[in-house]
Parts: C-alpha cells; sequence; structure tokens
C-alpha cells in the first residue's frame, strides 16, 4: 500500500493542484456551486454514492463508500476557502498552486484542500491495492467552514442517522516545528457577541460631553467589569461548570510538547501572558477559557484630530470555552451581569454560539490514531487534549455520541488565512499514507460506542 502511494505521487499531488486551482471563497459568494460539484465528481469517479444536500447556504457534499460494512469512519472537511488577500504578499498567485522548494502554495491548500485530497487519494489506493475498504466511509464536506459553519447543525439535525458511525476524522492537523506530528482530541467552544452601546441620536460636539454621556467610556466601562488584569473573569457562574482536570489529562499535558522559544522568537514577544511557562502555560492554553476583546471601535480614529463625542461604541468579543461550559448559558451569564452592574442599556448580538467538544485519548479511534502516527512518521506524536480553538465538532460529533480525532498535512509554518498558504509535498504523501493506515487499524479494533 506505501509503495502503491508512492508510486502514484505525482498523480495524488496534480488531483491537489486541481482543486485548488478552482477558488472557493464563500465569504465572497465565489465558485462555491463549482467547487461543490468537483468535490462530489472526484468521489464518484472514486466509486462513492454522492450527493449534494442543499442547506440554506451552500451544500454539503456527502459521499459513501462500501455502505454494506457495519464498522464506519467519517472524514469532516470543508471546501470552502479563506479570502485571498492582501494578493500583493503572495509571492505566487494564491490559486496557481505552484510547487517550489517541495512545497504547494495556495489558498487553501492547508485549510483545507490538502487533508480532503490526502483522504480520497488514501480511499483510492486502499481500494486498488486490497479491492475494497476494510470499513464503510463517509464524507462530510461541507462549504462554510470559514465563515461559521453557519447550517451544518440544520445540516446534522437533519442527517442524525446518514452521520452515525464509529469514529470521526477531523480536518485538521499540524506537523510541530520540530517535524513532530499533532494529534488533537477536542475543540474549545465559543460564545461571540457584539456590544453595542448607544448615546445621542448623533455624533456631537465634544464640547457637548460637559453634560451628554459618551457611549464610548460607557462601553469601556462595562468591558473592565468582565476581566481583571491577573485574567480572572468576573461574570458571575462563568467557571462553575469547568470540568476539573483529571491525572489523566494532566500526564497528557506534561507529556505535550508546547516549544515556547521559537513561539515567542516567531511573534517578537519575550514572554507569554503573566509571564507563564511549562505545565501552567499549557494548561491555561488547552484547558482555560478566554474573554478577548476581538474588536473596539467609535468615534473618529483617522488622521489627525477630531473632537467629536461619538453617539454609538461598539465591541466585539469572544469567550473560548471548555468542557463542559454551554455557550447559551455563558450568553445569558453576560447579559446578567452587565444588567447588574448597571448596564442593561448595552445591546449584546449574538454571532456563534458552539460547544466545546473532546474526546478521550483511551478512545479506540484515538488509539487507533496514535499508535499508526508512530508507525508511518516513526515518532511519536504530540497530543493536544483539545485544540485551543473552535469548530463545530459539538453540533456533528459529539452529541451524537462520535468520538472525533484531528490529523492532517499541515505544518507550523502552513500560513493559514493568511498570504503564501503552503503545505510540504511530503506531509501531503505521508497524510495519505496515515489515512490509510488508520482505516487499516481502527477497522480491527473493538467498538468504540
Ligand atoms: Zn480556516
Amino acid at each position: 500500500m506505501l509503495e502503491f502511494i508512492d508510486r502514484h505521487r505525482d498523480q495524488y499531488i496534480t488531483w491537489l493542484q486541481d482543486i485548488c486551482r478552482q477558488p472557493s471563497v464563500a465569504a465572497q459568494n465565489r465558485g462555491m456551486t463549482e467547487t461543490a460539484s468537483l468535490v462530489e465528481n472526484i468521489m464518484r469517479d472514486l466509486g462513492a454514492e454522492t450527493k449534494q444536500v442543499e442547506t440554506s447556504g451552500y451544500p454539503v457534499v456527502c459521499g459513501t463508500f462500501q455502505k454494506e460494512k457495519k464498522k464506519s469512519l467519517l472524514f469532516y472537511n470543508h471546501y470552502d476557502v479563506q479570502p485571498e488577500d492582501p494578493i500583493e504578499l503572495w509571492e505566487s498567485p494564491p490559486f496557481a498552486a505552484e510547487i517550489r522548494d517541495g512545497r504547494i502554495y495556495a489558498r487553501g491548500v492547508a485549510d483545507n484542500k490538502g487533508n480532503l485530497m490526502a483522504r480520497l487519494a488514501a480511499v483510492h489506493a486502499y481500494r486498488h491495492v486490497r479491492g475494497e475498504l476494510p470499513l464503510q466511509v463517509k464524507f462530510v464536506v461541507e462549504g462554510e467552514e470559514e465563515i461559521g459553519s453557519v447550517h451544518l447543525e440544520e445540516f446534522a439535525d437533519r442527517h442524525q442517522d446518514w452521520l452515525q458511525a464509529d469514529g470521526c476524522i477531523w480536518e485538521f492537523g499540524y506537523k510541530n516545528a520540530d517535524g513532530r506530528p499533532q494529534v488533537s482530541l477536542g475543540v474549545k467552544g465559543m460564545c461571540y457577541v457584539e456590544l453595542v452601546c448607544r448615546g445621542a441620536n448623533t455624533d456631537l460636539h465634544s464640547a457637548n460631553a460637559a453634560i451628554i454621556e459618551n457611549p464610548a467610556w460607557r462601553l469601556i466601562w462595562a468591558l473592565s467589569t468582565l476581566k481583571t488584569p491577573d485574567e480572572k473573569i468576573q461574570i458571575a457562574g462563568f467557571y462553575d461548570k469547568v470540568a476539573p482536570l483529571t491525572a489523566e489529562d494532566i500526564n497528557v499535558l506534561e507529556n505535550m510538547i508546547y516549544s515556547e522559544e521559537s513561539t515567542l522568537a516567531k511573534l517578537g514577544l519575550r514572554s507569554f501572558l503573566l509571564n507563564l511557562t511549562g505545565l501552567p502555560l499549557k494548561e491555561k492554553l488547552i484547558f482555560q477559557p478566554t474573554c478577548t476583546i476581538c474588536g473596539l471601535e467609535s468615534g473618529y480614529t483617522g488622521e489627525g484630530s477630531k473632537t467629536v463625542l461619538p453617539s454609538v461604541a461598539r465591541a466585539k468579543i469572544d469567550f473560548r470555552l471548555v468542557p463542559n461550559q454551554d455557550p447559551h448559558e455563558i450568553h445569558s451569564l453576560l447579559r446578567k451581569h452587565l444588567d447588574q452592574h448597571g448596564f442593561s442599556d448595552i445591546e449584546m448580538i449574538p454571532y456563534a454560539l458552539e460547544h466545546p467538544a473532546r474526546t478521550e485519548i483511551v478512545n479506540p479511534l484515538a488509539v487507533s490514531v496514535l499508535e499508526t502516527t508512530k508507525q508511518i512518521y516513526g515518532m511519536e506524536p504530540t497530543v493536544m487534549p483539545m485544540s485551543p480553538g473552535t469548530g463545530p465538532m459539538y453540533v456533528l460529533c459529539q452529541r451524537l455520541g462520535i468520538p472525533a480525532v484531528s490529523v492532517g498535512v499541515g505544518n507550523f509554518a502552513s500560513n493559514n488565512h493568511a498570504p503564501n498558504e503552503n503545505i510540504l509535498l511530503e506531509d501531503y504523501v505521508q497524510g495519505i499514507k496515515h489515512i490509510a493506515a488508520i482505516m487499516d487499524d481502527f477497522a480491527k479494533r473493538g467498538n468504540s460506542q
């Protein structure tokens, strides 16, 4: 099988270039129907039963291989990509899929087309070498991941039976700075809201500030009640449902490799928040919730000075949540907090409310991924008990009892969402081999549920 993959390397790279040359920018509705059809056609040519499921947004492309098999593995991916600007910072056109120095450069190649094609190539290789897959394989490829998976819950609600699987390989995965593959076993949740504070019905000459309330000050006072400088979030009840760490969690954290020095150097910083280092740093990164001001806007911020009393102030804030915090509950605790602190006039507009999700390290799928990583890469992977990022793992997997594990073909310098997004060709080929090995190994393991 591994030899077969090596022999077909050029063909698989061409597949990846072809799909990367098709733009699919969800935020700008560019190339979305074309890419959905392209993905569906590739899966059909590989022998899948396919359908494009319409949603209120872009379609979800589904594919099933060997549905007669009882044991099943689900792959979750997305065909949409981020906008490519600032385009002037790209060294080759973002949709040219140019190969330079062993890397392929394209918008979406790391996030997420490289992973999608590696998984499809693994199915191709497996079927050619062994005649059939060892288990049922299902693909869910959505078109809205980069704009918040807006309609994935709607899709998952309507297709719960079809989705049922013994495990799911999640969309992303990276190699660390030292070339070590990283396996992550969950995602943080999210409560994202915009706070809007209004004053007079128009901007005013700032001489009026003597007697007219300034919404920018009010918003800042409100924000300052949310968190103290030592990072404690002050919303009553915010931490109540945070699950305590188990001995196993601490063990996994201790073994998790996090390159502090290279991260600081890359970011031009001297230290992490609160001077954290070692285990407490890793614990905060993985297991602590956050409260972040993502954006703040009011009044005049252009060139020179303008003495203005703004009529409105806006802040976008996100909370990254950990098990077992509930985004809807956090949302109402925040409302209650603002009311109790005298800010009942501040409007809250919710954007994303996503639950956290986690799979235990002893779960058979996790064991299978970790064991095969050692076989294929010849080294111990580093395990992230949860990714500090967020994704719709709860709606697609956790609430249906499906364990989910993230592993993939990206690297620490893949530049996701940024100019010169890339993956190493070698990582792509290894990723294909890894997926083939996971299918083989997981098919033989005891049932996970
Ligand atoms: Zn992305």
